[in-house]
């Protein structure tokens, strides 16, 4: 099994344990860094194989460009910088830029989105 869409339930395990690796990987790091870095890579693994995105609540705790497992105030410093969340990687100093009202954009887009539908049918 390796192309196409993942049924639903298989996608709903995916996030779970993506959830839980991110759970650990946080529980861990003060004690076990090196863990926590293996658990992310663990979940980035799963996001691929499924086709599913890394959580919300997770997908800005780890670094994008060394694939650290990043804790404010321990090896990362966020930011806020205009409208963006900036995350500074203190592993191998790469920057995430987050835009601030990401969310909010989302639904905005969405709304549009469902807008522009009904206009071209
Ligand atoms: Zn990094």
């Amino acid at each position: 099994m390796s192309r196409g869409k993942r049924p639903k339930w298989m996608i709903e395990i995916a996030i779970e344990r993506m959830n839980i690796l991110f759970e650990r990987a946080e529980m861990e790091f003060e004690r076990h860094p090196e863990r926590s870095n293996r658990y992310v890579v663990l979940a980035k693994k799963l996001s691929t194989k499924y086709n599913t995105r890394i959580p919300d609540k997770w997908a800005r705790r780890y670094c994008k460009r060394c694939n650290k497992f990043l804790y404010p105030g321990h090896n990362a410093t966020v930011r806020l910088v205009n409208e963006e969340v900036n995350i500074l990687c203190g592993e191998c100093g790469h920057v995430m830029k987050i835009p601030y009202h990401k969310e909010k954009k989302n639904k905005r887009r969405a709304r549009y989105e469902s807008i522009k539908k009904r206009n071209d049918e």
